[in-house]
């Protein structure tokens, strides 16, 4: 009797924190072990674009491959066309974003919509989504350790998606994208192409909220990326 009491008390506090699935060590080793690469279901089957990204979103909803795992409320997979030519990369999901299960839904996001309206592209064509799939707890620097574990998820998306031109928001997305150490100063406004994809390093949309001169550098990459793009 003072078990289940405990165990129910145990479950509202879990409910009360945001976690409202959890998965067992097992099945989470299992997700992982199926975890491959191409667009083929664990089944063989040859799925839509869609339904491929929806499945991926699935996988991480169960992730607890780091400790993100067990403490968001929802996971962040990406939100966009899954045709889009440019594709947006960020470090990892804020409270908002954590709540509601979307990337850029919170200030830096409105920011973003912004500029993105302010250039004549729309959300609805791009596709966006983080380094991180969770939040980091007080929304602290993301650890190797996350970016090493999540990292396999990212790399699959930009498979899927193909995107031709990555816009990579902030220095944490720079620097994983294009595998180096350097200064946004530096790697901003330089060419940079893995493979056929080209790839934009600016400034994180939060970094032009505390420094406003951000925004003019961070409206003329996405001129760039949509002429890239369209032009
Ligand atoms: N900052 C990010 O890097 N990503 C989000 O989704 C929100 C804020």
């Amino acid at each position: 009797m003072k078990s289940k009491r405990l165990a129910k008390a145990l479950a509202e506090n879990l409910l009360a924190l945001g976690v409202n699935e959890i998965v067992t060590e097992a099945e989470a080793s299992a997700i992982l072990a199926n975890y491959g690469e191409g667009t083929a279901s664990p089944e063989g089957e040859n799925l839509s674009r869609e339904a491929t990204i929806r499945r991926e979103a699935e996988i991480v909803n169960k992730c607890r491959a780091c400790s993100l795992g067990i403490q968001r409320a929802h996971a962040v997979y990406g939100d966009g066309n899954e045709f889009a030519e440019i594709m947006f990369v960020g470090e990892a999901p804020g409270a908002e974003e954590d709540r509601q299960g979307l990337p850029f839904v919170g200030r830096a996001g409105q920011l973003l919509n912004r500029l993105l309206e302010q250039v004549g592209l729309k959300r609805s064509e791009v596709y966006i989504c983080n380094l991180l799939k969770c939040r980091p707890p007080e929304n602290r620097d993301p650890l190797p350790e996350e970016l090493v574990a999540c990292r396999p998820y990212l790399d699959k998306q930009i498979a899927i998606i193909k995107p031709r031109i990555i816009v990579c928001l902030g220095l944490y997305a720079a620097q994983a994208i294009l595998d180096t150490k350097e200064a946004m100063a530096r790697l901003r406004g330089a060419h940079h192409k893995i493979g056929d994809t080209v790839v934009i390093p600016t400034y994180h949309t939060a970094a032009a909220l505390r420094f406003p001169a951000y925004k003019q550098q961070i409206y003329d990459d996405l001129c760039r990326a949509r002429d890239l793009a369209y032009g």
